[in-house]
């Protein structure tokens, strides 16, 4: 059947099966797919169908094959990284607008709750009237911010780098805890990954003011051009939140764009214990968020916030084309009314980034928003945050636990420290394969200060009761049946230290 004529009026009955699948996947209750690969890669690993098997076949094989071996990044125990699986009303308004809008240019609904949203993410997350665009995640969303940051520079020196490139030495500020898309944005602007000047941190892993000073008048002394300063607003090793204030006035006080990077941190925001930790925000120049990091949002979703947009189109021209808005240039002058969405491309966010076409975004965030409220997100960054010090409460308390960052946000890093063991590090990384073959609690490793640790990031909106206890009798318990077989004699292979 080449026509869509086989979903005609089946849509309805289609996603219904659909979401029992899904329904069903949100139990928990499968085996890991990876372990389980033997039953669904024969079934997958097929050529080029010759014919097509028809809409029910494809629905059956999502249903029964895919999505019960999907990934465990959807379950409450998953703390892994920063990533999370999207809430129902995520779900539900990107399913609406794949089809009721492919596109979020046009002035439709769709149109005014991208923008809408958009206002209200700079509400909720204290950016005034700072003006948005969203992309599809933190690292397309740095890279937006970073290139407004090349305009500024090379704008001031009477030239303009997103027509004619970048002809001299320029230097970008960024903690040695921030995030590598840092580096790659520099590399894709044509400024250079080696431009990125990596300041030293303080013990609670935020930028060194200080050190800032020194490396920018240093850099000023040789004549090199200052393009950005990066702050963290949530490191994603550790969620420290870089002195914003402080390294705001250092920008301020040379004309340098001040770039913070919120990506996942900026929703921290709505806890009062931290929301001081973030003043003077507002006066960045760009600010990142990711709404399908702690929002909750399904992976896809980032958002730049600039004062004005009109430097974002300067840094993201692309030449008209005949076959966009040349067509509306040549519309009836006399009559420049709007009658029909596509006498007019609505808010042109595709001048204000990297990307023509685009799913619509906003209406997942605007969506998420009018379930919950603000005052509902707030609630639920409490609760992470919440889960993060309880967890490091139970490190102190606790002699085989070991707290190596005190958190700031939702993440804690801590590792087992067992009796008589040299090297912890190898010890805690077997502790953590074995805690993941579990499959019940699921965070990532990373390093605080050289040393291994074992690094949840409460982030998911599905995570709450009992997952920090379940979490740490989980590592208890591995830890302690590892000690004993050390102590036995490290028969076991898997031991060895
Ligand atoms: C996750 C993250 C990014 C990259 O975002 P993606 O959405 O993964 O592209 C950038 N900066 C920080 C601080 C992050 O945590």
């Amino acid at each position: 059947m080449s026509t869509e004529k086989a979903e005609l009026g089946r849509l309805q009955t289609l996603l219904a099966q659909v979401g029992a699948g899904l329904d069903e996947y949100l139990r928990f209750e499968h085996a890991d797919a990876f372990v389980n690969r033997a039953a669904w890669q024969p079934r997958l690993a097929q050529p080029l169908p010759r014919t097509g098997e028809g809409i029910d076949a494809v629905t059956r094989e999502l249903v029964e094959t895919l999505i019960p071996n999907g990934q465990p990044i959807s379950k409450p125990g998953f703390t892994g990284y920063i990533v999370t699986g999207p809430v129902t009303a995520s779900v539900l308004a990107s399913a609406a607008a794949s089809v009721a809008s492919p596109a979020r240019y046009l002035p439709t609904a769709f149109n005014l709750v991208e923008e809408l949203s958009l206002e209200w993410l700079a509400e909720l997350l204290g950016l005034g009237a700072m003006k948005g665009v969203y992309s599809s995640g933190g690292s397309v969303a740095n890279l937006v911010g970073l290139g407004a940051a090349r305009q500024h520079a090379f704008e001031k020196i009477g030239r303009d780098p997103a027509l004619h490139g970048v002809d001299r030495a320029v230097r970008i500020y960024a903690s040695e805890e921030c995030h590598h898309t840092i580096q790659r944005s520099a590399g894709v602007l044509g400024l250079g990954r080696a431009s990125v000047a990596l300041i030293a941190c303080d013990e609670g892993k935020r930028m060194r003011v200080d050190a800032l000073r020194r490396a920018l008048e240093s850099d000023l002394r040789d004549g090199i051009l200052p393009v950005a300063i990066v702050a963290n607003a949530g490191a994603t090793n550790t969620g420290a939140i870089d002195p914003i204030a402080e390294i705001g006035e250092v920008a301020r006080a040379h004309g340098i764009w001040y770039h913070v990077d919120g990506a996942y941190g900026l929703p921290g925001i709505l806890d009062p214990r931290v929301r001081g930790l973030y003043r003077g925000i507002e006066q960045a120049d760009s600010v990142i968020t990711d709404p399908h990091k702690w929002l909750g949002a399904a992976v896809g979703i980032a958002a730049t916030f600039v004062h004005e947009r009109d430097i974002l189109e300067r840094a993201f021209t692309q030449e008209a084309s005949d076959y966009l808005e040349g067509t509306l240039e040549q519309s009836d002058a006399d009559e420049p009314r709007i009658e029909h969405s596509m006498d007019d491309f609505g808010i042109p966010y595709f001048n204000y980034g990297l990307e023509l076409s685009s799913p619509c975004r906003g209406v997942v965030v605007w969506a998420m928003l009018r379930e919950i409220g603000a005052e509902g997100m707030r609630e639920r960054i409490v609760r992470h945050n919440d889960m993060a010090r309880e967890l490091a409460a139970r490190c102190r308390a606790h002699e085989r636990l070991e707290l190596l960052l005190e958190p700031t946000l939702s993440v804690c890093c801590f590792r087992y420290r067992p009796a008589g063991v040299d090297d912890l590090d190898e010890f805690n990384r077997r502790l953590h394969r074995r805690l993941v073959r579990e499959n019940q609690y699921l965070p990532s490793t990373t390093r605080v200060d050289g040393r291994l640790a074992l690094r949840p990031c409460f982030l998911g909106a599905r995570t709450g009761e009992g997952q920090v206890e379940g979490l740490v009798d989980a590592i208890l318990r591995i830890g302690a049946g590892l000690e004993t077989e050390l102590s036995d004699g490290g028969q076991n292979a898997d031991t060895q230290l």
